[in-house]
């Protein structure tokens, strides 16, 4: 009798272990599947590696540098870079140097894309015009700081997918045109703010023309391929324009061949 209750207990021991076994192992795939099924542990896991990278690129590239602009600063601490970089280059992303984002064209080093857009001192009410939209970053950057953003691209698959890609993260106030930015956007003009990110050899008239009396323009002036200027043009209230040259800089040229349509 006492034997038997004693074979009965260690059975119902094993039996237990192994249900508590079985279900563990249950457990554990079922939470693996889903956390597949949401995109992926790895995802969530990358997106936490990039925004400390982020983070660390505020600091150490550009607010010691001397980036002092608050908002400027947390609009490149809050704009996820590495979402503009084609995926092949993205683990460069947060790097201190531009990034090829194909046709040639580049994204511009973080400190330069945060120091050209602590320049132009914009306000949430302003309205600005980029040339050179190329990955949208820039503009993605702007958008957060003013009332409306118009951007140009000259090549149009960049342009297309730079307008997919801030219509997809809800970027709605920038709007995106492909043509050649030399000649402006004069339909939206004039402008509180003009920024342009590719390499002028001479500063294009007409973006003089579209920016507002006591506007700000900042644009990279010199030949293809060689050191440029940094310039930044001011037109004061009279609509006098002064133009002073800032930093030595590297950029890709304005070019002024194709011919775009509007979308
Ligand atoms: N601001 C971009 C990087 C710009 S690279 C970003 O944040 O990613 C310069 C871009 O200017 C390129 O995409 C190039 O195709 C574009 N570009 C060159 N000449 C242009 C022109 N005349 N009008 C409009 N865009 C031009």
């Amino acid at each position: 009798m006492n034997r038997n209750y004693m074979n009965t207990s260690f059975i119902i021991f094993i039996t237990s272990c192994v249900a508590i076994v079985i279900t563990l192992v249950i457990l554990l795939n079922f939470n693996k599947g889903t956390a597949l099924a949401m995109g992926g542990v790895d995802k969530v896991v990358d997106e936490d590696v990039f925004a400390r990278q982020r983070k660390r690129m505020v600091e150490e590239q550009i607010a010691y540098r001397g980036v002092k602009d608050k908002e400027v600063l947390e609009a490149m601490e809050m704009v996820p870079r590495h979402l503009f970089i084609p995926e092949e280059n993205r683990s460069y992303s947060y790097y201190d140097q531009p990034v090829p984002i194909g046709f040639g064209q580049t994204i511009s080093q973080p400190y330069i894309v945060a120091f050209m857009t602590e320049l132009l001192r914009v306000g949430k009410d302003d309205v600005v015009l980029e040339v050179g939209a190329g990955s949208g970053y820039q503009a993605a950057i702007l958008a957060r700081l003013v009332k409306q953003v118009y951007t140009m691209e000259i090549l149009e698959e960049l342009g297309k997918e730079a307008f997919m890609r801030l219509k997809a993260m809800g970027y709605d106030n920038v709007e995106v045109k492909i043509g050649d930015g030399y000649k402006g956007w004069p339909e939206h003009a004039p402008y509180d703010a003009i920024i342009v990110t590719a390499a002028a050899a001479q500063i294009p008239q007409p973006l003089i023309d579209q920016l507002k009396p006591g506007g700000r323009m900042v644009i990279p002036v010199g030949g293809v391929y060689e050191v440029q200027d940094l310039m930044l043009i001011t037109k004061d209230a009279s609509s006098k324009v002064i133009k002073k040259s800032i930093i030595p800089v590297r950029f890709v040229p304005l070019t002024r061949t194709k011919k775009g349509n509007d979308f």
